[in-house]
């Protein structure tokens, strides 16, 4: 059987700084755990475009519909700005997120024992805490139409439209709910059903592909609100999170702040499944390209780590690995490691990027 394939494409700034430290981990996978890839490696955003007057050429769009995960480092960068708009390094990603149709935003909130004292909530409340908040990513509000600012009479006025169609809501629920399958078989989903007609749709629909496809995985509903609430006061009551685009944007960002530093957040977009029952997939760090300390060996190369364990995940069916290489970032944190975005007010000398990624295959 062929290996499976993953595409690299590292980006800008801070992006090939993080991405040497995942090679770093799939280099020893390969000759300690013999688990081999079929990688490749190509230009995105301000890097293609100097290479091609691009930010993603069709070859690589072709590649990335082909291979069974893409690993992305970040876009952009203030040597761009200038850019024309059709050319800027971030309309690299949109169109792989738009040609992959990559529906379904997967945003863990993990926090690591060592730094739970980074968390705003109390210790008790955060540490141990391991969560997936799955937002819905080409649809509702942010899509739909009217919308725009029209005149009314003698004054303006400003609209947008929150549309869900049912195989739109179908298609991100059974995502979660695959997900839950791979993890505690627990799904929470959230609407305002109490207020808007899509959210009353969104659950009945939810319902519907649970009680047919996914009577095994223990499903409940939620108010929105109520949600943000419970998420502050108790997030461990939670295993996976389904919710629209526009609460999982509030959510999910609510939701890193219980963990602590940006540079130690994952993400993984997920798309249709493709023939091996796989969906389409791009994983990649939370975080952009950092030009503040972009080429100075500064950057936190966790976040795209996790990324790669993301994918081990879900896309490559390697759970154990992924299990493996998150046990080694928390060995790491426990022996005291930090690159300086982790440094607490009590000081002390940070790692690089480069000691870090090296720590972490270490262990
Ligand atoms: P984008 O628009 O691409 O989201 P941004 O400007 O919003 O980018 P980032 O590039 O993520 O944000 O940077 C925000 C801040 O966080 C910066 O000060 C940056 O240095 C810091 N930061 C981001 N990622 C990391 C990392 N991996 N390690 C250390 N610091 C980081
Ligand atoms: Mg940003």
């Amino acid at each position: 059987m062929a290996n499976p394939s993953l595409l690299i494409l590292a980006g800008d700034g801070i992006g090939p700084e993080v991405m040497a430290e995942v090679k770093k981990i799939i280099g020893w996978m390969g000759a300690r755990r013999g688990v081999q890839f079929d990688v490749s490696e190509d230009l995105v955003g301000g890097a293609a475009y100097d290479a091609h007057g691009t930010p993603l050429t069709d070859a690589t769009m072709a590649r990335a519909q082909e291979v069974d995960a893409v690993l992305l480092g970040a876009v952009g960068g203030p040597k761009y700005d200038k850019l024309d708009f059709s050319v800027k390094p971030e309309r690299g990603l949109l169109r792989l997120r738009k040609e992959m149709d990559l529906y379904s935003n997967l945003r863990p909130a993990q926090c690591f024992d060592a730094l739970a004292d980074f968390s705003s909530l109390k210790r008790e409340v955060v540490a141990g805490l391991d969560i997936v908040i799955v937002r819905e990513l080409t649809s509702g509000v942010y899509f739909g139409e009217p919308r725009g600012i029209f005149r009314e009479g003698n004054e303006r006025v400003g609209i947008n439209t929150q549309r869900y169609t049912e195989s739109e809501i179908a298609r991100v629920a059974k995502s979660a709910f695959e997900l839950a399958r791979k993890r505690s078989n627990k799904v929470c989903s959230m609407e305002k059903a109490n207020v808007m007609e899509s959210g009353i749709l969104w659950r009945e629909v939810v319902q519907e592909v649970h009680d047919r496809d996914y009577p095994d995985v223990e499903l409940s509903h939620m108010y929105a609100d109520a949600g943000a609430m419970q998420l502050c006061r108790w997030p461990k009551q939670f295993d996976v999170i389904v919710t629209d685009n526009l609460f999982g944007d509030l959510l999910s960002d609510a939701a890193a702040m219980l963990t602590g530093s940006l540079g130690m957040l994952p993400s993984a977009s997920l798309g249709a499944p493709m023939a091996n029952g796989r969906p389409k997939a791009l994983y990649e760090p939370v975080h952009g390209s950092a030009p503040d300390i972009a080429g100075q060996g500064k950057a936190n190369p966790i976040a795209c780590i996790l990324s790669f364990a993301m994918a081990l995940r879900y896309s490559f069916d390697l759970g154990a690995e992924a299990t493996r290489v998150e046990k080694a970032v928390e060995k790491v944190l426990a022996d005291g490691v930090r690159t300086a975005d982790l440094m607490g007010p009590e000081g002390g000398t940070p790692v690089s990027t480069a000691q870090m990624g090296d720590a972490i295959v270490a262990a």
